[in-house]
Formats: C-alpha cells, structure tokens, sequence
C-alpha cells in the first residue's frame, strides 16, 4: 500500500499520487520524482513517475467515463463546477500555500491565482448551460438544417509550471463544461497543485474517470497521449519548442489542438502617456512570478520626450520591490524556478553588457541566508538595442530592458519585428493612436494603458510563434466542441 500523502515541514498536506479513474494511484514500476521548493532547495515530496501504460489507463478511464458525462444535463455539469469552485475559495490559503511551496511565488500572488484558477470554473459552469445549436433556413419547404454542438471526446491538457492551478482550470473548466472528460499532465516542477485540485474535484463530486492527473517524463506520457484512439484534442500550455513536436505529433491522428506558446512582449509608453499610470502596469506586467509569466513585458520602448522621466519612476519603483521567500510577508518576488532559468537570465544579461547596455539597478543574483541561490535582483537596463539577447527572445526573469523610440511608426515596427505574438502593451492618452496602434500590433492580446489584461470572460491567446487557439469567455467553448450538421426531411 503507497503512501497518497505527505505532510511539509510548514504543516501542509500533501497529495503525491496520481489521480485516475477516481484512484489515488502510484507508477506501476513504483518509480517516483522529488519536488522541490525552489526558495529553498528543500524536497517537498516525491510524486509517480509514470510512463505509457498508467497514460493508456487514465485515457481509458476518461473515454469510459465520457457518455454519461457527455449525457448529464448541463445544469448538473454546471453545479458540479460551481462547487469545484467554491472548495477551491473555502480551501484558498491552503492552495495558495502549496502553490507558493512548489513554484515559489510570493503568496500573495498564488492566492490571486487560486482566485483566478476558480474564476475559469464558475465562468465554465455558467457556458455550460448556454451551448446553443442553431436552426439554418432550408432552401426547400421539405427540409429542416439543425447545427448541433456536441463535447468533442477526451482531452489532454499540458500545462507550464508558472502557473500551477489556473493553467489546468482554463483548459479542463471549459471541457469539462462541455461534456468533454479529461486527462491532465501538469509540469514536473509544480504536480502537487494539480493533485490539491484533484482531491477538490472528487470532493465536489465529479464521477470517476471525468478528471485524471498524470505525472511523470512527459515525451513518454505524450507519445501515449498522442498515439491513443481515444484522445480528441490536446491543449497545451508551454514553450514554442514543444508546441511544434506536438503539432507534428498530432498530424498522426489529426487531433484538435490548441497551443498556447511563448511570447516577447513589448511594452511601449507613448510621450502622451499618463506616466505614473505606465510604471503602475509596467511594475504589474513585468515583475509577476519574477517576470516568469508567458504574458510578461520583455521589452520596453519610451518615446524619446518623456524617455528620463519614465525611467527615474521606473527605476525608484523597482529598487522597492522585496525579493525573497514567496511565504514570507510583504515579498513582492520570489526565487526564479530552477538553474536553467537563473542561467538564462544571466545570458541574458551579460550579453546587454557585452553590447554596451547600462545596468541602472540590479544585474546581479542576490545572495539571501539559509535560501537557494535562485534569488534575482530586479533589473533595470538602458540602451537596449536590436541585437541583444533581450530584445529578440523572452527573458522569463525579472529584468526590464528599455530603448528609446521617435515616431509612432517606428514603435508599432520594433514591436512586430519578431516572431512572437501573444501580449503587447501600450500607453497612450490620444483616442485616435489608441485605435490605431491596438489595430496595427499583430498581437492576440493588447493591453491598452493595462498592464494586467487576464481575466476569465476575455479571450487569450496568440498569434504567430505564440500559437492558436483561444481561452477564456465563450471563445474557449468552440476548441471543446464540434458542430453536427443535421439535415432533415419532413
Ligand atoms: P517551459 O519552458 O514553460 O517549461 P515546456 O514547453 O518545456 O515549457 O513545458 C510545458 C509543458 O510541456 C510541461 O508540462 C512539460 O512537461 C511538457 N513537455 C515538455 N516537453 C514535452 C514533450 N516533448 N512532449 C510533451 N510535453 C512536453
């Protein structure tokens, strides 16, 4: 008999097994991976290392479970999302600590996630009783053109580590509200927030198999996921790189897919700005999760006029945010998720330096007692310019590199010059630019003197490199249902 919790050395209980067909279970091999917090180095538990074989059973659970759920009126799906919901509220400081354990966060901004994470199930449970099928004008009398929506099967959801909870609840929310069921497999690094949530979907009273939690090396567990008949449509949430072996993968069977990919956002601050307003959503969007966020402004572009001003506010902004451990009081940035990520953001900046950048605050990792060195102070950078690191890929750091723009013509250039397509920002007071540069950003999303534009009834997603597919609101609904022609005879 394995062991299906563990208890930190902070008093949280842990779920560490998988969760399929209503099981807490192990890997068959009784293979498992430690997590780690990453502020401390500590381990919190060890989680299933599953391979195929445990996949193949979580699909088949899901595929089992799908008619009945697929058949339950959709007032039922919704009560049940609802609830799921409200456990996640009643539960909200113990999620949040657990979040903040695993991933690092300040806690703070894991209980903000928990919120939003529930805010995508009670939007859920509220489309899943306005699903609406269409009836189509026949060109004879003797006809009658009925379009049904119907849930699209099972699902698998990849998720990212930077955001634990709301990752899975945007994606399994909305399928589930559908009459879809699912199979989740969250990241390596941040499983335990998957498993807190499973645990709350069982006591909310979802039917065995509907909702399964994988764990373990991702390539095998999507090999499975991909080769399985059973399997519909894959969303996923993560790097370019993967994105594109699992487009390639999913031509095999020709699965539905929605791949919310990496970004490189601009954030441009126009000479009309209201420039207090620009450094409050510059804070907000570049410094969440330690800029860890796939939304979060990589770089950014002042006009020449107010370039100093912005920057001195800028500057004295940054220098107080507090760095340290997320489960501490009053830190506004925690440890950044792993090596590879401080290793980055070091490349990153040495390559600015290298290129004449100047350093006005941070560049450096800051050194904090009894904690992992994964600690990066917030950065400020002047003198960014085209060939650097930063201004051609995401930095996923707390580092904000700036360059200075003329005309709005050259702004709206240095912000589509690049692959990348998911979130652009710009401040601006003048109605007309505001329009104009909200058109012309060849972007999914556009915060328009915002910095934070995530919410759960707007659409979210990218263009371009940063993939396809919409989340949030009633876009989301299409990616988990098909459309059925029926023609009639009367
Ligand atoms: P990140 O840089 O945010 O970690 P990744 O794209 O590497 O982005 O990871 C996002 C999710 O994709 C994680 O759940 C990870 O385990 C999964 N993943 C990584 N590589 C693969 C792969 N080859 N096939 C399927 N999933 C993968």
């Amino acid at each position: 008999m394995t062991t299906t919790t563990t208890t930190t050395t902070t008093g949280e209980d842990l779920h560490t097994q998988c969760f399929i067909n209503g099981e807490w279970t192990g890997a068959d091999s009784g293979a498992t991976n430690a997590v780690i917090n990453p502020a401390t180095d500590e381990e919190l538990a060890q989680v299933p290392d599953c391979g195929r074989a445990e996949t193949k059973r979580a699909i088949e659970a899901a595929a089992t479970a799908f008619p009945k759920w697929r058949d339950r009126p959709a007032e039922e799906r919704a009560a049940l999302l609802r609830r799921f919901a409200e456990l996640m509220h009643r539960d909200l400081d113990r999620l949040a600590r657990i979040m903040t354990l695993e991933q690092g966060k300040p806690l703070k901004e894991s209980k903000g996630e928990i919120k939003y994470a529930a805010s995508f199930l009670e939007w859920a449970a509220g489309e899943a009783v306005r699903i609406y099928g269409e009836t189509i004008p026949a060109s004879t009398t003797n006809k009658r053109l009925l379009a049904l929506k119907q849930p699209v099967g099972v699902c698998a959801t990849i998720t990212p580590w930077n955001f634990p909870s709301a990752m899975i609840t945007r994606k399994i929310g909305p399928a589930l509200a559908a009459g879809c069921t699912v199979v989740s497999k969250p990241a390596e690094a941040t499983p335990l927030s998957a498993f807190a949530l499973a645990a709350l979907a069982r006591e909310a009273g979802f039917p065995d198999g509907t909702i399964n939690i994988i764990t373990g090396d991702a390539k095998t567990i999507s090999e499975e996921i991909f080769d399985n008949p059973f399997i519909r449509k894959v969303s996923f949430t993560g790097s370019t790189e993967v994105g594109r072996i699992l487009m390639r993968q999913g031509a095999q069977n020709l699965l539905r897919l929605s791949l919310e990919l990496g970004g490189h956002a601009p954030f441009i601050i126009f000479d009309d700005a209201d420039v207090d307003a620009a450094v409050e959503g510059a804070i907000a969007s570049k410094f969440r999760n330690a800029g860890q966020t796939c939304i979060c402004a990589n770089r950014f572009y002042v006009q020449e006029r107010i370039a100093e001003s912005f920057m001195k506010k800028f500057e004295a902004a940054i220098r107080k945010l507090r760095v340290g451990n997320g489960l501490e009081d009053g830190i506004d940035i925690g440890p950044l998720i792993n090596d590879d990520a401080m290793e980055k953001v070091e490349r990153h900046i040495a390559d600015a330096k290298d290129k004449s950048a100047a350093i006005r605050c941070g560049g450096e990792r800051m050194m904090l007692d009894c904690l992992a060195n994964r600690f990066y102070t917030p950065t400020l950078i002047a003198g960014m310019t085209p060939d650097m690191l930063c201004a051609t890929e995401e930095t996923f750091g707390p580092v904000a590199p700036i360059a200075l723009f003329k005309t709005e013509d050259e702004a709206v250039h240095l912000a589509n010059d690049s692959p990348f397509g998911l979130a652009a920002y710009f401040y601006t007071r003048d109605a007309s630019r505001a329009w104009r540069v909200s058109e012309a950003l060849e972007y999914g999303i556009v915060g328009l003197n915002d910095g934070g534009p995530s919410t759960a009834q707007a659409p979210f997603g990218g263009v371009k490199h940063s993939g396809f597919g919409r989340e949030g609101g009633h876009f989301v609904m299409h990616e988990y249902l098909e459309t059925k022609y029926v023609s009639w005879g009367v």
